[in-house]
């Protein structure tokens, strides 16, 4: 809804329950909260004089009035539906991502961001949660939303987030994940896992071995071979992960008092891809213990890089899932399966839907950065080139962090380049990825223009929000929902 109420002055989503009107406007100075009522309490701002209209800022206190008046602005756990993480690292993205995700039988994550990109992006779990709420809100949408804190790693990292209000929590036990047990003798396998103290977690090395090794009836009837050696390399290889998830587990159980709340495991970013005979321990153990994980995130063969399509064999990729798969059906199909750095592969989405179905979830983040940039690049091409230098000079840095094979060399320079061939950089795989992992530098130097110049073209990048991430959820939707919004 978009109507001019007077000189300046948009009204982009009202709502009116009981005897008080919260609406959200855009004015030239930026978003407002108007609050019509006979009673403000909660609400932060200026009162009218006649005192029944009070304009405040898109503070944390305001959101937290806002959700307890409009309860589907609060985000929910989303269980094992079918569903998409929908990352925005600006703050700006959630209408497009709503609008998007409207009739798609695919239940949107507005709000997930990792501890990393929280670090960089100078942004907090509370800011986060408010911006998706804010872009809920202004979208109309009325649907269940979840919330991600993303890539947790230490029992310090939950607070804020828990704090918050996020629902779901992806625990990140990557760096107790033993590598090396992939080219180590057996010998020394075994002396690995002699070392692990499983007490913590009830069990033993030897306890282990002799849960998980020998015949297994799979459901489709098939019956399969666990072998010894194998069984000892993936509880060798996990066992200290397993350990971290159930101290984090706990931790964050206790924080959440009797709130429900999601449980995602992530083990997506190691060394090596997690065999699905290490994903039936993994699973096997956390079952085990109880831990109610409704998603789980392997590492898959091939090459998973931020912002680009899959670099791989499909063939592999697709024999890689159907174990997947077949482990999640052991497990009576109570988890879905997690593809985490998963924007931009589309060729990846139909092997995906048809090994795991309906219980499956995509995370997405920097692609709706990059679509900003875009915007940018076709709009305000002065300033796409100073994002676009400050992007080439952190590079070189950045680029060690994260996932990606380009290379600085791989980066056009942009002196040659008219202003109307831009946006067709944003179509370089280099490039691409280059803007995709500097966004921590870019923000810092020029986040408040880039910002500033999103909301002015908001309803190009709107547009192009949906567009793009539609692709994403077309050959995920589940077969029940309704005829295709076009
Ligand atoms: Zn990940």
């Amino acid at each position: 809804m978009q109507e001019t109420i007077f000189q300046g002055t948009q009204v982009l989503a009202a709502f009116r329950p009981s005897d008080t009107t919260i609406a959200l406007v855009l004015r030239p100075n930026g978003h407002k909260l108007v609050v019509v009522s006979g009673d403000h309490a909660g609400f932060v701002g200026q009162t009218s004089r006649s005192g029944r209209i009070l304009v405040g800022e898109l503070t944390p206190d305001n959101a937290r009035a806002v959700r307890a008046h409009i309860p589907w602005l609060n985000p929910v756990p989303l269980g094992v539906r079918a569903s998409m993480g929908l990352g925005d690292r600006l703050g700006l993205a959630t209408p497009g991502h709503a609008w998007a995700a409207e009739g798609q039988g695919i239940a949107p994550v507005f709000a997930q961001q990792s501890v990393r990109e929280n670090v960089r992006t100078g942004r907090t779990p509370q800011q986060v949660l408010d911006d998706a709420m804010w872009g809920a809100f202004e979208s109309g949408w009325r649907g269940d939303w979840g919330a991600d804190a993303d890539h947790v790693k230490t029992a310090e990292d939950l607070l804020p987030f828990v704090q918050a209000g996020f629902t779901s929590y992806t625990i990140d036990p990557g760096e107790y994940v033993d590598d090396e047990v992939e080219h180590v003798p057996l010998a020394d396998v075994l002396a690995r896992l002699a070392n692990i103290n499983f007490t913590g977690i009830g069990t033993s090395a030897q306890d282990l071995l002799a849960r998980y090794s020998g015949f297994v009836t799979m459901p489709d009837g098939a019956s399969l071979h666990l072998d010894e050696e194998a069984v000892a390399r993936g509880a060798a290889k996990y066992g200290r992960a397993l350990l971290c998830v159930a101290e984090l587990y706990a931790v964050l159980r206790e924080h959440m008092a009797n709130r429900a709340f999601d449980v995602e495991i992530s083990l997506d970013e190691t060394a090596y891809a997690t065999r699905p005979i290490e994903h039936f321990i993994f699973a096997g153990e956390l079952k085990r213990l109880g831990i109610p994980f409704t998603a789980l995130a392997p590492r898959f063969v091939g090459a998973f890089e931020r912002g680009v399509e899959y670099s791989g064999s499909l063939d592999s990729l697709a024999a890689d899932f159907a174990g997947h798969a077949a482990v999640q059906a052991y497990y009576g199909r109570s988890y879905k399966i997690s593809l985490h750095s998963g924007s931009d592969k589309f060729s990846v989405y139909p092997l995906a839907k048809t090994a795991f179905g309906e219980r499956v979830h995509i995370k997405t983040s920097g692609t709706s950065y990059l679509l900003a940039l875009e915007v940018l690049a076709r709009l305000e091409p002065a300033l796409f080139r100073e994002l676009y230098a400050a992007a080439q000079s952190a590079f070189p840095a950045d680029r060690v962090t994260m996932h990606v094979s380009a290379r600085p060399e791989d980066v056009p320079a942009l002196a040659g380049l008219r202003d109307g061939q831009l946006s067709g950089l944003l179509a370089l795989p280099a490039v691409r990825q280059m803007l995709h992992v500097t966004y921590g530098a870019v923000l810092t130097q020029h986040g408040s223009s880039l910002k500033g110049a999103l909301v002015l073209h908001h309803a190009a990048y709107e547009l192009d929000l949906v567009t793009h991430l539609r692709k994403h959820m077309k050959p995920l939707r589940p077969r029940t929902t309704g005829p295709l919004v076009q």
